[in-house]
């Protein structure tokens, strides 16, 4: 009846379910949600329904989530189902689910797609990444991904600014403890610097760059026991290759950025293992047409990803659609949020920075012309995209999939058999109405999976 995979794989087509499908609704009392019983389905074979491995299909689904259409987000599917059991998506396809079934959730005009995965974050709810304390640390992240997650984030990458080597060694400590929390969204660490250069800082405290350094490196890397995952760096400082080349061994992914770097160093870069650019356009000399820079380094090699602030206030909106059109596979949706992300404007700190909040950016306190990071989250990130043009597949996938194959996340980013039931269900202007973390209900402020659930005050 269904085509069997016992690995993830990209959908190839769309199909349909053909017959007469008879729904009887009855209200669980335990969760308040509806089950639905499905009589009589005549189906046939077509690629738009997928079945994980056997072992797993002997199983009835938890949960089948129903809506008129799922963005996986490699393909479009229209009048999907999502079938989740035990965290994990076990099913997806058009029409209705066929076989046995668990407790039937009906989204009607909703679109679903995977949760979103920022590797760009430092902040949000009030909290922030750095701090001097690794209980610190871990308890600021379950702040902030309470609030990301109301805006449609399941998985970060808790993202540093340059500080001391304290700091940052307490980081990477609170984050592999964050990390091991039940249904975590904390992928790991991004360090932002400190090995950057001076001239394209930006708001970055001068007092904590350094140069790039083997042994801090090393010494971070085991720190942490995995949680470091990428790290921003200027090409150009010395010691930057011989740390290209061992964050390489050790399975961190490197990205160049707040770089004074040229074309033919960033092409060097990539040469070398960099497979990653921070916040492209900001933080690095500009796109010129005798001197393409890191920027036309970065757009014209297949194997780079590059990261876009789509905030409307980093990149003009025009940009946002020539990159996506240029490179879709690799554009990578950034909130680049600070802790003020959620509250009103004002004054606020960015690791050892003050900065300020104005009412659509936050700049550097004593210099209104350096922006500091944003307030910015995936779901406005996502809308901005589609509103200057981006294709809505491509908006989505720059949030979800594009980022977790970034970071060679295989796990999530994407609604297939295998992967982890991250989800967020969409309204047609492409807000967020509600979040499940591996299958379980973290926002639902409006109750549509029964009893509300809101993801954090600020949220
Ligand atoms: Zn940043």
């Amino acid at each position: 009846m269904v085509e069997l995979a016992e690995e993830p794989r990209r959908m190839s087509g769309g199909g349909g379910a053909l017959g007469v499908r008879i729904a009887l609704r009855c209200a669980r009392s335990d969760q308040g949600t509806t089950a639905c019983l499905t009589l009589g389905p005549k189906r046939w074979p077509h690629p738009g329904v997928q079945a994980a491995s056997p072992r797993i299909r002997s199983h009835m689904a938890e949960l089948v989530i129903r809506a008129a259409r799922l963005a996986t987000p490699l393909q479009l599917i229209e009048d999907g189902f999502v079938e989740l059991d035990q965290g994990i998506i076990i099913r997806i396809g058009q029409g209705s689910p066929p076989g046995r079934q668990g407790v039937v959730v009906d989204l009607g005009e909703r679109l679903l797609c995977p949760g979103y995965l920022d590797v760009h974050v430092h902040g949000g709810g009030g909290a922030e990444v750095n701090h001097a304390r690794p209980d610190e640390v871990a308890d600021a992240l379950r702040q902030l991904i309470a609030f990301h997650r109301g805006h449609g984030t399941t998985s970060l990458l808790a993202t540093t600014v340059s500080d001391t080597p304290d700091v940052l060694r307490a980081v990477l400590e609170g984050v592999s403890i964050a990390m091991r929390d039940p249904g975590s969204g904390v992928l790991g660490c991004h360090l932002e610097g400190p090995w950057i250069s001076a001239q394209r800082r930006g708001a970055q405290s001068l007092e904590a760059l350094r140069p790039p350094s083997t042994s801090e490196l090393e010494d971070l890397a085991k720190l942490g026991g995995g949680a470091l995952r990428l790290v921003t760096m200027a090409p150009e400082l010395p010691g930057a290759k011989d740390v290209i080349r061992l964050a390489r061994k050790l399975g961190v992914v490197v990205s160049l950025g707040h770089t004074d770097c040229d074309y033919e160093a960033a092409r060097k870069a990539f040469e070398a293992g960099v497979t990653h650019a921070t916040h492209l356009f900001n933080g690095m000399p500009p796109l010129h047409h005798r001197h393409p820079g890191p920027v036309g380094a970065a757009l014209s090699d297949p194997r780079v990803f590059f990261e876009v602030i789509a905030d409307g206030v980093h990149v003009h909106p025009a940009l946002l659609g020539m990159v996506a059109a240029l490179a879709p596979e690799r554009m990578v949706l950034v909130t680049d949020a600070i802790g003020a992300a959620g509250s009103p404007p004002g004054h606020y700190r960015l690791g050892p920075i003050q900065v300020v909040l104005k009412e659509d950016r936050v700049v550097l306190a004593g210099q209104e012309e350096v922006l500091a990071g944003s307030v910015l989250t995936m779901d406005k990130a996502v809308a901005h995209c589609v509103e200057a043009g981006v294709p809505m597949l491509v908006a989505l996938r720059a949030a979800s999939y594009n980022p977790a194959c970034s970071i060679g996340e295989v796990s999530r980013g994407l609604l297939a058999p295998g992967r982890r039931a991250d989800i967020v269900v969409l309204d047609a202007e492409l807000g967020v109405e509600a979040t499940l973390v591996e299958g379980r209900v973290v926002h639902d402020p409006t109750g549509l999976f029964g009893h509300p659930v809101v993801a954090s005050r600020s949220g």
